[in-house]
């Protein structure tokens, strides 16, 4: 039995909506076979197939029964490696699911078959996420696997091999297994494991995402004062929140006269966030004031006709809608009405002309200017010598900083991570290694403030900011986006230079 997904027209709580199913795929006949009666018209929806089976007796096919997702994985591989065996042509091993979801399909590979029982519990669950797509927690329907002792989405378990998207009717999608992380064009997160992808406009759509209701009518005053209604067909319309023309993107438009389209995430864009490229929090804007504006983060264009994100406290900093939201540039928070923190906790006191009190030493320090280059003194922040340089020196002992490592922010925002991070002075067995450069450092480091995200850096890679003035290159440099060429490429190189 062939299932694909697909959505059909239909209405929740009273709203009209496109609803996702799986249905029958109707089979294809010769025209001379006998069978011609039993022939499928018209796409049969699984879920009305149980329910009549149910209702009316034995008669009609027992409801489908699913297989454990980790199952399929399996089970594709060891069809892989069987077509291999058999001489055939290699397989394109991929990571394209050969195996349908379905239990009946599955009976003749004589694989244990995991038994997966259906929760449908009052409250959602907290902790687990689904161990399949690990995009989000499970909620109150899930699947549970004895075998595996895993919970699994009912959207990851009921997931045919194939489903047709509205936004993009040229092509079905297939279901994969991916292994490195892809962004999904309908959340904008990223995706790993369990996708659904094209292979011919490469792109990707969670699992979730993919089988959620699609609304006809949106409203959200936020962005437009009227309501927004789906654009049925793929639509070369720019957006007016994120200044593109995205035809994969579901797009609505306002019927009324005022000639506003926007996609849908881009319709439920936050109103005010903070990038990891800027100090002060960003906002949406619905345009910019007209003149020439170049995007902080991608060093582009930005058209001011269009959305975009701009300082609450910079006349001149703007960024693009959908550079502001990348996820290595923002930390998913939205700031709405959270007030800006301005609180900065100051690294030292000063005590007398020429005399400090800083957070990471007991005692008071003194200022003193060095003509000369000190080859067994190292800063105790960032492990440098002190060069020709002025420091701070500590009126007891030998613990020294330089001058700029004790001015240092003690928190801050850093080009490379979309969280603050904080300045930590002890660590366990006195060294760690820093997210940037790879190095181990005994030194200061920068550890990110949210809880369970392990980032650190050491004092050097943290003190790098954009634009980075290499001395032998005439242009100031910017870090790349790409997550690939990133790290090593622009902040390393300045390290090399320090030492
Ligand atoms: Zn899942
Ligand atoms: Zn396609
Ligand atoms: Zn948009
Ligand atoms: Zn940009
Ligand atoms: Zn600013
Ligand atoms: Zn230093
Ligand atoms: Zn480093
Ligand atoms: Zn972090």
């Amino acid at each position: 039995m062939d299932v694909v997904g697909e959505f059909q027209k239909g209405e929740i709580d009273g709203k009209p909506c496109l609803i996702y199913q799986n249905v029958i795929k109707p089979q294809i006949h010769s025209p001379n076979s006998s069978d011609e009666k039993h022939l499928i018209q018209n796409p049969l929806p699984i879920q009305n197939m149980t329910k009549v089976a149910i209702d009316s007796g034995d008669n009609l096919p027992p409801p489908p029964l699913f297989i454990c997702p980790s199952l399929r994985f399996k089970l594709t591989i060891t069809i892989e490696a069987k077509l291999l065996d058999d001489g055939g042509p290699t397989p394109d091993v991929d990571g394209k699911l050969r195996i349908s979801h379905l239990l009946g399909d599955n009976m003749m590979y004589g694989h244990d078959i995991l038994p997966l029982f259906w929760c449908n519990n009052k409250e959602a669950d907290p902790k687990n996420d689904c161990s399949i797509c690990n995009t989000r927690k499970v909620g109150t329907c899930y699947y549970f696997c004895v075998e595996c002792d895993q919970r699994y989405h009912k959207e990851c378990v009921e997931s045919p091999l194939e489903i047709n998207y509205p936004s993009h009717v040229k092509h079905s999608l297939q279901l994969y297994n991916v292994k490195t992380f892809e962004h999904c064009i309908l959340s904008t997160k990223k995706a790993e494991v369990l996708l659904y992808y094209c292979a011919l406009c490469d792109i990707y759509m969670h699992v979730l995402c993919a089988q959620a209701k699609i609304p006809f009518l949106i409203d959200q005053p936020k962005k437009h004062d009227h309501t927004l209604t789906l654009f049925p067909r793929q639509a070369s319309l720019t957006c007016n929140v994120c200044g593109l023309v995205d035809k994969l993107h579901l797009t609505y438009v306002c019927r009324s006269i005022c000639d506003f389209v926007a996609h849908i995430d881009c319709i439920h864009n936050p109103q005010t966030i903070r990038i990891s490229r800027h100090f002060h929090g960003v906002s949406f804007t619905s345009s910019l004031p007209s003149g020439k504006w170049c995007c902080g983060i991608c060093r582009r264009e930005i058209d001011s006709d269009y959305g975009a994100y701009s300082c609450n406290v910079c006349k001149d900093y703007a960024v693009h809608t959908r550079c502001a939201l990348r996820k290595d540039i923002w930390d998913g928070i939205e700031l709405e009405g959270v007030p800006e923190d301005k609180d900065v906790e100051l690294p030292f006191y000063r005590i007398a002309d020429g005399i400090i009190l800083h957070f990471s030493h007991g005692c008071h320090m003194k200022f003193e200017t060095n003509g000369v280059y000190k080859e067994n003194e190292f800063c105790q922040a960032c492990v440098l010598p002190i060069n020709e340089e002025n420091f701070y020196v500590c009126v007891k002992c030998d613990f020294i900083l330089h001058e700029k490592c004790a001015d240092a922010p003690r928190k801050k925002v850093h080009p490379l991570h979309p969280h603050p991070i904080e300045q930590k002075v002890v660590h366990e067995n006195h060294e760690f290694e820093c997210a940037a450069c790879m190095r181990k450092s005994s030194g200061f480091g920068y550890v990110c403030t949210i809880n369970g995200c392990d980032y650190e850096l050491d004092a050097v890679c943290a003190s790098a900011s954009e634009p980075f003035n290499y001395q032998v290159h005439p242009h100031p440099l910017f870090l790349a986006l790409d997550p690939k060429k990133r790290q090593y490429a622009t902040f390393a190189s300045q390290q090399e230079f320090k030492r």
